[in-house]
């Protein structure tokens, strides 16, 4: 049975510009070829009435995101998390990331495998 996770990653997605800047930081960190990566940006198109459009950026990480184990165990955060400009994620307890997201809506706890 694998371990209960103690840490995740909070995305407030409210504030992504879409920079992809994340999936960038994620791929140096980590050396992955082109098309894969620990996290990947969404764009979602909604059609609303009148002719009129909403898009909405959701980074969510994948099944090969490590949380980046190595730098946090050395106290900095993951790389994602040090390069998104926009401050759209936190890593941190998982206890304390959902205490958080009570404080305001259009954000996603990831919590790894
Ligand atoms: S999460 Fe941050 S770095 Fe990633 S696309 Fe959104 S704004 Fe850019
Ligand atoms: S936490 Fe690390 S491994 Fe996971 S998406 Fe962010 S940069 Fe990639």
């Amino acid at each position: 049975m694998s371990k209960t996770p103690e840490f995740g990653l909070l995305i407030d997605y409210e504030y992504c510009t879409g920079c992809h800047t994340c999936q960038v930081a994620c791929a140096q960190e980590h050396g992955w070829p082109a098309g894969m990566g620990g996290i990947r940006v969404n764009e979602i198109v909604q059609k609303l009435p009148h002719d009129k459009y909403y898009l909405t950026y959701l980074p969510f990480p994948t099944e090969l995101c490590v949380l980046c184990k190595p730098r946090t165990r050395k106290g900095l955060d993951p790389a994602c998390v040090q390069h998104c400009m926009a401050r759209a994620m936190t890593y941190g307890p998982i206890e304390e990331l959902a205490r958080k997201m009570k404080e305001k809506p259009r954000m996603v706890l990831w919590v790894p495998k």
